[in-house]
């Protein structure tokens, strides 16, 4: 399975830094071409992003309505992020589930509708720090998988986020069990849903990523990459990362959508 390294900006960034994604996309096309990289960006960046980028990584979208078009004001529709050049959109972050109240049902709907447009769906799951002392987070985050993850999904249409919230630009870390643990849950989950499908999507994890700690997760059972918040702005930092990867022969999810 080739990992994935994802980065998501978040609402950070403006066209005078642009410059990082060139520096990410030019390191990888020269250094790391068999490595799949994205990044996932305000949608202000994302058309100049792709330009930039110019192939050497994927640019994603970091949120989408489950509508196509309509009286939605403020909302962007999956079609419009792949109009803009997108190969990819985060659905249910845990900072759209806290502050907008997403629940697992929205995003089911917004995972519907980035692969209706045909981008690759980046579904999040993870639970709070209560939930995880309370000895919940199996339950909550095999609940979020049988909720958030619609049935006819596919290793080449989606993959999974476990972001525990309390690791999320925290600096705390899970343990690696505590990480092995959760993965070989979330396939189980996967398996249940999806059936054989279920066990070739890609589990990444995220929370506190960086280049530090990146070799010792990417090498955990079930781990197929991580997603990067904080470390994914500085292209020195999300090289480092990217350089973690195991190298094979990777898709690129802008023309993955093409299929
Ligand atoms: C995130 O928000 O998806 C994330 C993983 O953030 P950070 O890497 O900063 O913890």
């Amino acid at each position: 399975m080739q990992p994935l390294i994802a980065g998501n900006w978040k609402m950070n960034g403006v066209a005078s830094q642009l410059h990082e994604i060139e520096a990410v996309a030019a390191s990888v096309k020269a250094t790391l071409p068999s490595t799949e990289v994205l990044i996932c960006l305000p949608a202000t960046l994302i058309a100049q992003a792709v330009l930039t980028a110019a192939g050497g990584i994927s640019i994603g979208a970091e949120d989408c309505s489950a509508e196509i078009s309509g009286p939605f004001t403020g909302d962007l529709s999956a079609e419009m992020l792949k109009d803009a050049g997108a190969g990819a959109v985060i659905v249910g972050h845990s900072e759209r589930r806290q502050h907008y109240g997403e629940t697992d049902a929205v995003v089911a709907a917004k995972a519907k509708a980035a692969r209706r447009a045909g981008l690759l769906a980046i579904i999040c799951i993870g639970e709070t720090s209560a939930q995880r002392l309370a000895g919940n987070a199996l339950s909550v985050c095999g609940d979020q998988i049988a909720r958030s993850v619609p049935e006819n999904m596919t290793a080449s249409s989606a993959v999974i986020g476990y972001e525990p919230l309390w690791a999320i630009g925290s600096g705390q870390m899970p343990t690696s069990g505590q990480i092995i643990e959760m993965h070989a849950h979330i396939r189980d989950c996967l398996t249940q849903c999806l059936g054989a499908e279920g066990k070739k999507l890609r589990i990444l994890y995220g929370g506190s990523v960086k280049p530090s700690n990146a070799l010792s997760i990417l090498s955990l059972p079930e781990v197929g990459g991580v997603l990067v918040g904080g470390a994914s702005l500085k292209s020195a930092d999300f090289l480092a990362i990217c350089r973690a990867a195991p190298a094979m022969n990777p898709p690129n999810v802008n023309s993955q959508k093409e299929q």
